[in-house]
């Protein structure tokens, strides 16, 4: 409310009165004061709708308070609900009355009734948009990818290879077998680089020391490496496969998703991604075909989003980019219906196009 608001409302209410939200008129509150107090409160731009409360009164007839606020609202645009705790009579009577607004017995039913206004109302702003971008994807190259592995997880060259092919940017990688090969990964990648083992049984790969970050050296990775190896030996999985990958600096970490309902079919996924995912579940869900204003708004529906606008002088990240891995996954969804799970955890969303991609990813296919 504003301070005339305020100011206006103090001028007639006693000085024990609140004039803060919610506005307490006290037990001597007249008929006449509650149409003065709603026309103050419906005159302020601040106030979308108003919910009138009157008390059981130990004496007198509530509906004298019903007849003002009836008085108050001719011609309002603003929704006003009014909360009567009185009797059944008094309530048979209200309803009848159509100069009278809705008449709950009880304030939740009242704030529920007014939340769902609310609620359509912001349905109703949503733009009328039913364009789906349509990405030019060699589908056929993917559906053979597809093909060429049976049920289950896509090993990650694979993963990585789908996710370039439908123009998601990924860190840059290889997948090498043997201490050697990591190494002439590296200086072709370029350090710093990333390791990371790779065996079917893998899932949470850091949990099980299988991820090394920021080597800096050959001499770092060698030895990243054989920490590896003694974890994955430690743990009984073989593996002698790895993926070297760039070292991806800055941003914040996102999740992009598919998962299958058996009655919705796909269901896309965003939100805040990396290890924390599990505690925070600050995730948001979109069904195909998904409008670009879908999109924007699973973006920015997440609790976390003011991390990525940015806050307190931290960059905040490339929305745009964003929006687009969402709308290509939720394309991939439809044309690909074998992909039954999909998870890019982490994508690194930095302040720039190019400081965005898709560090980790896992896809399962089936029929
Ligand atoms: P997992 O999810 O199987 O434990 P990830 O590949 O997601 O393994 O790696 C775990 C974490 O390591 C990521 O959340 C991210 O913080 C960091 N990380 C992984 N890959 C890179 C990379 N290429 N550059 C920078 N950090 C990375
Ligand atoms: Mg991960």
């Amino acid at each position: 409310m504003s301070a005339a608001t305020r100011q206006a409302l103090e001028d007639f209410l006693p000085a024990e009165a609140s004039v803060h939200n919610p506005i307490d008129m006290i037990a001597s509150a007249t008929p006449e004061g509650y149409a003065q107090a709603l026309k103050i409160l419906l005159a302020d731009e601040g106030v979308d709708m108003v919910m009138v409360i009157n008390v059981k009164p130990l004496v007198g007839n509530p509906i004298a308070v019903m007849n003002e606020v009836g008085k108050a609202i001719p011609g309002q645009k603003k929704p006003v609900v009014a909360v009567m705790m009185a009797t059944e009579e008094f309530h048979n009577e209200v309803k009848e009355r159509p100069d009278l607004p809705p008449v709950y017995h009880f304030p939740e039913s009242a704030a529920r009734a007014l939340a769902q206004l609310s609620h359509y109302a912001s349905l109703r702003r949503r733009p009328l948009e039913r364009e789906i971008p349509v990405f030019k994807v060699d589908d056929a190259a993917v559906a053979t990818l597809i093909a060429s592995s049976g049920n289950g997880y896509l090993p990650p060259d694979k993963a990585f290879q789908l996710l370039e092919l439908y123009g998601i940017p990924v860190a840059r990688w290889q997948v090498v077998r043997g201490a050697e090969a990591v190494r002439q990964a590296a200086e072709e990648i370029g350090y710093p680089v990333v390791v990371k083992a790779i065996a079917e049984e893998l899932v949470h790969k850091s949990d099980l020391g299988g991820v090394k970050v920021d080597l800096r050296s050959p001499e770092e990775l060698e030895a990243a490496v054989n920490d590896i190896q003694a974890s994955m030996a430690g743990a009984d999985i073989a593996s002698d496969h790895f993926l070297v990958q760039e070292m991806a600096k800055g941003g914040h970490e996102v999740i992009f998703g598919i998962t299958t309902d058996p009655r919705f079919g796909p269901l896309l996924m965003f939100g805040l991604g990396g290890r924390y995912v599990e505690v925070f579940r600050d995730v948001r869900f979109g069904v195909t075909p998904l409008t670009p204003f879908e999109a924007s708004e699973m973006i920015r529906g997440i609790r976390g989003y003011p991390l990525l606008e940015g806050v307190r002088g931290e960059a905040g990240a490339d929305l745009s980019i964003l929006e687009e891995v969402l709308l290509r996954i939720a394309q991939m969804a439809q044309r690909h219906p074998r992909i039954q799970e999909l998870d890019i955890n982490p994508f690194l969303a930095g302040a720039e196009r190019e400081d965005c991609k898709a560090l980790d990813v896992r896809i399962r296919v089936g029929f």
